[in-house]
C-alpha cells in the first residue's frame, strides 16, 4: 500500500546543500517525489511506505547539513498518490529564492580536509578547497540570489572538472558556489611590505618559513587579514606589540587542534565544544601555567583567546610548519575596521607586517573573528561575527506583529540590527564608531543587510545619545521616522528579547556609559521595565567624572574623585599607596576640576567604579584598552578571600540610591590595615553581589516583580554574573542573562529594534 505525504521545512535550508540532502536521503529510503525551493523554505513530497516514510521524515532531523538550521518541520500526511517513477529535485521558481537565509562562513569540513591531504586528489594541498558544506559564504555574497556571479567567485570560471561536480546532485560539491581546484580558482601569492611579489614555488611553505624565522606575516583570511607571528617566540611577539601600537591588550592564538589547546589552557567540556565548533570562535580559556609561549601573548592576564584552523590554509600551517600556537590578531591600524582588500593592506599594514601572503579571491564584507566565553556553563558571546551572523536571533511569535527595523546601535562596538517578522538580524561587529572608516563601513553593513535580506525598513530605532555617529546616520535618514530608545532600556530589552520574555522585570543594567533621559550619565541603573517603557527605580550614588571621558582612560583620576568625595582634601593624609604614589601636581589638577566641576560631568557608572576600585588597589592605573583595569581587578581576585563590606540604600528624589562612599571607605579601610589587593578585590565583588540581590528583594517587596534581567558591559565580569545569579536563584528570581548576543554594546542594537518595533506599532 503507497502513501504520499508533503514536508515543508524553514530555517536555514538554502545554498546549505539541504535539496541534495533530501535527495540522496529519499533514495535511500526508496520513495519517490520531489524537493523544491519556495520563498519559505524548503518543499517536499514524497512516496512509499508507510514505515519508509516515517524513517525519511526522523532522519531530516537527525541527519540534515551541517550547514543547515531546521526552525520547524511540518509534515501533512494522506495526499493524494500520484505514482511518479522518481525522486527529482525541482527548479525553484525565479523570484522564489531571494527569501533566503544565508549561511554564515563556517570551517573546511572533514571530507575537504581528507582530500586536501590526499596526495593523489586533484586538489591536494589547494587553500581554497570547499564544498556544499563549508567554506566562505557571507563573506563572498554581493548581493542575492546566492549564486556564483553574485559572489566574489563570480571572475574564476569553472573548469570541466568542477561544473561536472557542481551539476550533479550526487556529489557533495552540488551547487557549492565557491567551488574551485588549482586549475580554475583562486592563488596565494607573497608579496613584501611594498607590494613587490616574490615569486615563489610554494607560497605555503614560503610562509611558514618566515614566520619560524619570527617575521610578521599578514595573511588574508575569510573575513579579513590577520597579522600572524609564531607564538613561542618572544622576540617576534614584541615586536609586534610595537609595531601595531598594541601595548596590553591580549593577543588572540589559534593552536593546531583541541589536543594542542588542552597544552596551554585547561578546558572544559563546553570550552571544547565551541573551540571545536564549525563557527570556530575565539574561546576565551584559562591559560595553564606551563604554557610555554611568549609572555606578551596575553600580559597580566589569566586567560588566553583561543581558537582552532578554520581555513585550509589554517591547516597547512599548522600541519606542515609544526607551529605550537600562532598569534593572529586581527590587521588593522588601532581601532579601524580589520583591513580585506590587498592594496589597502599593504597600504595600512606595510609599517607593521614584514610580508604579506594574500590571495585573489575578494573579501565582499569584512567579519572579524567572534570571540565567546563559557560562564555559568552557557556560552556567552563577547564579540559575535563570523560563523554566527547572519544567523538571526529568533524572537517570540507574537513579535511577528513588528513593522520592520533598523537599528543603528550604540558607538562603541558597534553592531546594526534588522528586524523581519520574529526574526531580528544583527551584523557582525562593526567596532568603535570613532572614525570615518568605521562609519563608512557601518553604511555599507546597512545597506548590504538591507540588500541581501530584503528588509526594508518603515521605522528607524537609535540611542538618545545627539553625538553618536550612529544616531547622526540615523537622523540624517530623513526617508524614515527614528525612535529614540535609552541606552540602558535597550540593554534590558536585548536580554529579554533573546529569552524571549516579556517583563516586567526588575533590570539591572550596569555598564561604562550612556545617556540617561535625564541628560547626565547613567551606567548602574535598576530599572522597572518591560519591552516598551521602564522606570528608573534606582542607581548608584553620582561621581563626579574629571575630564568626561578622559575619566574612562584614566581611571586613577576617577578614584581620586570617589576619595575626594568621601574625605575631600584630607584624602591626601590617606595612609594607602595610592596616594602616596600620586603625582602631586597632576592630582591637584584632578581634585581641582572635581570641586570647580570643570569639564567634569556627573555620572552614576558602574563601569567607572569598578576601575576606580582596581586603581586604588593599585592595580591598573591607566586603561591600555577599554576595561582594563576593570579585567584586571576580577583577575586578581583571590577567590579563597571571605568577606563583604557593608552597604547603604538610600531614598533620593526620584529613585533609590545605592550609595558607593561606604564601600568606598571600607576598601580605603582594609587598604590602611594593609590587606591584599586580591582579597578586597573578592570582597569587593562580594559587597556588589549583596547589594544588587538586596536592592532586588526591596523593589521586589514594592512591585511584586520576581523576575530579573541583567545586560550591560560590567557582565561580562564572570564573578559577577555568576555570582548574581545564583545568589538571585537563591532568593527565588527568575533571572535572565545573555548567551545569544553580547552583553557589552553589541547588543543593544536588538534591544533598540525590538523597544522601537513595538512603540511604532502602536
Ligand atoms: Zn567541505
Ligand atoms: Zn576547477
Ligand atoms: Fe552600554
Amino acid at each position: 500500500m503507497k502513501y504520499r505525504s508533503f514536508g515543508a521545512v524553514n530555517g536555514i535550508v538554502q545554498g546549505v546543500g539541504f535539496r541534495p540532502f533530501i535527495y540522496q536521503l529519499a533514495r535511500r529510503c526508496r520513495l519517490t517525489g520531489y524537493v523544491v525551493n519556495t520563498a519559505r523554505g524548503v518543499h517536499l513530497e514524497v512516496e512509499g511506505t508507510r514505515s519508509d516514510i516515517d524513517d525519511f521524515f526522523t532522519a531530516i532531523s537527525e541527519e540534515s547539513p551541517p550547514l543547515a538550521q531546521i526552525h520547524s518541520l511540518e509534515r501533512r500526511d494522506g495526499i493524494t498518490v500520484r505514482d511518479d517513477n522518481r525522486f527529482s529535485i525541482q527548479k525553484s521558481l525565479l523570484g522564489d529564492v531571494k527569501s533566503t537565509l544565508i549561511s554564515p562562513d563556517v570551517c573546511v569540513c572533514d571530507d575537504c580536509l581528507r582530500e586536501l591531504k590526499d596526495p593523489r586528489n586533484r586538489r591536494y594541498r589547494y587553500p581554497f578547497i570547499n564544498c556544499t558544506n563549508c567554506g566562505p559564504r557571507y563573506t563572498i555574497i554581493k548581493d542575492i540570489p546566492y549564486d556564483r556571479p553574485l559572489t566574489t567567485m563570480s571572475h574564476f570560471e569553472m573548469c570541466p572538472s568542477c561544473m561536472a561536480e557542481y551539476e550533479n546532485p550526487d556529489d557533495r560539491r552540488f551547487h557549492a558556489q565557491p567551488n574551485a581546484c588549482p586549475d580554475c580558482g583562486p592563488q596565494m601569492e607573497i608579496r613584501d611590505k611594498n607590494g613587490k611579489p616574490f615569486v615563489c614555488k610554494d607560497p605555503v611553505s614560503e610562509t611558514i618559513a618566515r614566520l619560524k624565522k619570527g617575521r610578521i606575516l599578514a595573511i588574508k583570511g575569510l573575513g579579513g587579514f590577520h597579522l600572524a607571528v609564531d607564538a613561542e617566540n618572544p622576540e617576534a611577539v614584541a615586536r609586534l606589540r610595537v609595531r601595531k601600537h598594541r601595548e596590553e591588550k591580549p593577543f588572540a592564538i589559534m593552536v593546531k587542534d583541541l589536543e594542542a589547546a588542552r597544552r596551554i589552557a585547561l578546558l572544559s567540556k563546553e570550552e571544547s565544544e565551541a573551540l571545536d565548533s564549525i563557527r570556530r570562535p575565539i574561546v576565551l580559556v584559562r591559560k595553564n601555567k606551563a604554557h610555554g609561549l611568549a609572555a606578551l601573548v596575553a600580559p597580566r592576564n589569566r586567560f588566553f583567546g583561543v581558537m582552532l584552523p578554520y581555513t585550509p590554509l589554517h591547516y597547512l600551517l599548522f600541519s606542515e610548519g609544526g607551529f605550537r600556537a600562532l598569534v593572529m590578531t586581527s590587521g588593522n591600524l588601532s581601532e579601524e575596521p580589520i583591513t580585506i582588500d590587498n592594496e589597502d593592506a599593504i597600504l595600512r599594514l606595510g609599517e607593521i607586517a614584514d610580508d604579506f601572503l594574500i590571495h585573489n579571491r575578494d573579501i565582499y564584507l569584512r567579519s572579524d573573528d567572534s570571540i565567546v566565553r563559557v560562564v555559568d556553563g552557557a556560552l556567552r558571546q563577547v564579540r559575535r561575527s563570523r560563523g554566527y551572523v547572519p544567523v538571526p536571533v529568533f524572537l517570540p511569535g507574537e513579535l511577528s506583529v513588528l513593522p520592520a527595523v533598523l537599528a543603528v546601535g550604540a558607538e562603541l562596538k558597534n553592531t546594526v540590527c534588522l528586524t523581519k517578522g520574529p526574526r531580528a538580524f544583527l551584523s557582525q561587529h562593526v567596532g568603535d564608531m570613532e572614525n570615518m572608516e568605521t562609519y563608512e563601513f557601518f553604511k555599507l553593513t546597512i545597506t548590504h543587510l538591507e540588500k541581501i535580506l530584503e528588509i526594508e525598513p518603515k521605522l528607524l530605532a537609535m540611542d538618545l545619545h545627539p553625538d553618536y555617529l550612529s544616531t547622526r546616520y540615523a537622523r540624517e535618514r530623513t526617508d524614515l521616522p527614528a525612535q529614540p530608545v535609552q541606552h540602558h532600556h535597550a540593554h534590558i530589552v536585548s536580554v529579554l528579547a533573546e529569552n524571549g520574555a516579556w517583563g516586567p522585570v526588575i533590570g539591572i543594567a550596569l555598564d561604562g556609559t550612556g545617556l540617561g533621559d535625564d541628560n547626565t550619565i547613567w551606567g548602574g541603573e535598576i530599572l522597572v521595565a518591560d519591552l516598551v517603557s521602564y522606570k528608573r527605580a534606582a542607581h548608584l550614588q553620582h561621581t563626579v567624572m574629571p575630564g568626561g571621558d578622559g575619566a574612562a582612560r584614566n581611571p586613577w583620576r576617577m578614584a581620586l574623585s570617589y576619595l575626594y568625595r568621601c574625605y575631600g582634601s584630607d584624602l591626601f593624609q590617606l595612609d594607602i599607596p595610592f596616594v602616596k604614589n600620586l603625582d602631586p601636581a597632576k592630582s591637584k589638577l584632578v581634585t581641582r576640576m572635581v570641586e570647580q566641576r570643570v569639564h567634569s560631568p556627573l555620572t552614576s557608572s558602574c563601569g567607572r567604579l569598578f576601575e576606580s576600585i582596581s586603581a586604588l588597589l593599585g592595580i591598573c592605573l591607566e586603561n591600555r584598552y577599554e576595561g582594563q583595569a576593570a579585567v584586571e581587578l576580577e583577575m586578581t581576585q583571590d577567590e579563597e578571600a571571605r568577606g563583604d563590606y557593608g552597604f547603604e540604600i538610600q531614598r533620593g528624589p526620584e529613585a533609590l540610591l545605592l550609595m558607593t562612599d561606604p564601600i568606598i571607605r571600607a576598601v580605603v579601610g582594609d587598604l590602611e590595615k594593609g590587606l591584599a589587593p586580591g582579597t578586597i578585590s573578592r570582597r569587593f565583588h562580594n559587597t556588589m553581589i549583596k547589594l544588587l540581590t538586596s536592592i532586588c528583594i526591596e523593589l521586589r517587596d514594592e512591585t511584586g516583580i520576581h523576575e530579573v534581567a541583567m545586560s550591560g558591559g560590567v557582565f561580562q565580569n564572570a564573578t559577577l554574573l555568576r555570582g548574581l545569579t545564583h545568589a538571585l536563584q537563591g532568593k527565588g528570581f527568575r533571572v535572565y542573562t545573555h548567551s545569544l548576543v553580547p552583553t557589552n554594546d553589541g547588543g543593544i542594537s536588538l534591544g533598540q529594534a525590538v523597544c522601537a518595533g513595538l512603540k511604532g506599532s502602536r
